[in-house]
């Protein structure tokens, strides 16, 4: 029997023979795995090199993220003239955003429209799980398997599987039992799903769900929400692209650029259509005046400008709860049940230590008369059962599920490949505990490995697209200094390495963050340990740190060329 499996390239002749395949065995200078929008850059630097690549992606396209996540709603909360990438000036001037946030099907354009644009495709492999990476101590180099049987090697790997990336619906009690229909945000079907006519029970109430949820309330007869920890959330304001800013942010991007670079914490600057720098103000050294007049303009603004609101907002609980409190007001402002609104207020956590939501229409879908919210704070959901799901002894009987339950957030991607380095350590039993990674880029032990957009990072808080461009250029150019000959090695020293992850504990021990159980501190998912998974230095910090690791012939590293 002759069997072939598929693969579009015609170059991967792989025929095998009695049902046995012959395994594509080619070998690389860079294999990247993920082509969301960091893997894609990287492919790009490597082709311009002049160097040998293959990209392997999971998901049938191009898009990372923004591939999976197709569910109702789903859009960046970053403005899309800040979203997009800032290294090519003819791309930035040629591509238009139709609104102020891009939709996903608006980002998934410019997603192939970019790999078209940069010729990518030809070296890359969709529908293909990247399963191990192990590395040979002694050839130098990369043995990659795949889940379609490729067995290729390469002198580099770059893992660029994203941050959110490895969706998570908890084990709940009779989830098999359950009759009627499940999805999941953040792997959301193709096709259109109308829940007109229907009973529809979401859970979870992060940013998916906020998205989410104005317009399931919208189409289904009844919708009924399962919160257990409110979100706080802004307007976003979205609405059609204002062409007159459009061109004036086009006609100065460059400086908008090294604005949002150099001189803002989170990597965007925007604020009422204006390049704004942070305020850095304590929020309690001010008037309740100045202070309000701050507020209320971030909130007219819309979406996450919060993050560059006065400097102390993360680090002092009394200054973050001015801001706590003001939006919580706003929340009791816009929902008219009182009960309600108090069990929309979030009380238990500071505000920005989960990431902010922005949304259109959230509170005020509460409400409908279509829409219930059942707090499952104090009484968790005890089971699904066939009709649908049990909490405090009560059946809700609904015809759909949608989990909006989260990610194994920045590690599970990279956990799910059987990552080795030299002497066979797993790269797991190398993160027990807690990841590591000097600079968030590279770890001991794992030569010529890179991560992009990984943990050890600025990732959480800063805009990912200019962090990836950040690493991405750091990557390449490390590449580019240490070659691809035979002998080509480079590997953070354990002193490097124990000295960022003593620095990220520095920079983030006063932060806020450890006050919430987010997935910055990998508190969502049960088991996971409890870790701040991002550095919470800043952008420019960042940068000087990267630079650092490149001085002196990259000292800090153990390399032979
Ligand atoms: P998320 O923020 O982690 O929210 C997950 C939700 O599911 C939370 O409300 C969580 O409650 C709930 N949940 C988890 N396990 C549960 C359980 N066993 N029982 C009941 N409820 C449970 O996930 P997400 O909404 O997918 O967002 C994740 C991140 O993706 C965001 O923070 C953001 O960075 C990014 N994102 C961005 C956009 C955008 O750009 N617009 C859109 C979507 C997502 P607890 O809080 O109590 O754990």
């Amino acid at each position: 029997m002759l069997l072939r499996y598929v693969n579009s390239d015609k170059n991967d002749s792989t025929i095998g023979v009695r049902g046995k395949l012959k395994k594509n065995q080619e070998t690389f200078d860079v294999v990247i795995v993920g082509a969301g929008f960091a893997g894609m850059y990287m492919q790009h630097k490597i082709q311009q090199r002049g160097l040998s690549v293959r990209l392997y992606e999971a998901g049938s396209g191009v898009g990372g993220t923004w591939y999976w996540n197709r569910y109702p709603g789903a859009r960046v909360d970053v403005e899309s003239v800040e979203y997009s990438y800032s290294f090519d000036d003819d791309l930035q001037q040629d591509w238009s955003w139709s609104e102020r946030y891009a939709s996903q099907p608006e980002l998934m354009r410019y997603a192939n429209y970019f790999a078209d644009r940069f010729s990518l495709r030809e070296n890359m492999r969709c529908d293909t799980k990247v399963t191990a990476a192990v590395y040979d101590a002694e050839k130098l180099n990369w043995h990659i398997t795949t889940s379609q049987g490729d067995e290729v090697s390469a002198k580099y790997c770059v893992l660029a599987t994203g941050f959110l990336s490895s969706g998570s619906v908890p084990d709940f009690k009779g989830l098999n039992d359950y009759n009627g229909n499940t999805y999941l945000t953040s792997k959301w079907p193709k096709e259109d799903i109308n829940f007109k006519d229907q009973k529809v029970a979401v859970i979870g109430t992060g940013s998916s769900a906020v998205q989410s949820i104005p317009i399931i309330a919208k189409q289904a007869d009844h919708l009924t929400v399962f919160q257990r920890t409110p979100s706080f959330s802004i307007p976003a304001r979205n609405g059609p692209m204002d062409r007159e800013y459009e061109k004036r942010v086009k006609s100065d991007y460059p400086e908008w650029r090294r604005r949002q670079r150099y001189e803002s914490r989170a990597g965007f600057i925007a604020l009422n259509f204006q390049p704004t720098a942070p305020n850095n103000k304590s929020a309690i050294d001010v008037s309740d005046e100045e202070r309000l007049i701050d507020y209320e303009t971030r909130w007219e603004s819309g979406g996450l400008c919060y993050y560059n609101s006065f400097v102390d907002l993360l680090t002092n609980e009394k200054a973050n709860d001015t801001l706590a409190e003001f939006v919580r007001n706003k929340i009791r402002e816009k929902v008219k049940d009182p009960e309600t609104a108090e069990l929309l207020a979030p009380k238990d956590y500071p505000i920005m230590a989960k990431r902010l939501c922005a949304d259109t229409n959230y509170y005020e879908t509460y409400n409908r008369e279509n829409v219930s919210l059942v707090s499952i704070k104090d009484s968790p959901i005890e089971k699904l059962t066939k009709k649908g799901v049990v909490v405090g002894g009560h059946e809700y009987e609904v015809d759909s599920v949608i989990f909006a339950t989260g990610f194994d957030a920045v590690t599970g991607a990279i956990k799910n490949i059987d990552v080795r380095g030299v002497a066979g350590e797993s790269l797991d039993e190398h993160w027990e505990g807690a990841p590591r990674a000097y600079l968030g880029l590279m770890s001991n032990g794992f030569p010529n490995l890179f991560f992009l957009d990984g943990p050890c990072a600025n990732g959480a808080l800063v805009s990912p697209m200019l962090l990836s461009e950040h690493q991405v250029e750091w990557v390449d150019r490390c590449i580019n200094e240490i070659g691809v000959g035979l002998g080509a090695e480079i590997v953070p020293t354990l002193e490097a390495e124990d000295a960022w992850m003593q620095h990220m504990h520095d920079v983030g021990k006063d932060s806020l963050l450890h006050l919430a159980n987010s997935w910055y501190m990998g508190a969502n998912i049960p088991g996971k340990p409890r870790a701040l998974l991002s550095y919470l230095g800043g952008l420019e910090s960042y940068r000087q740190q990267c630079s650092s690791g490149e001085a002196n012939d990259y000292g800090n590293f153990v390399k032979t060329r």
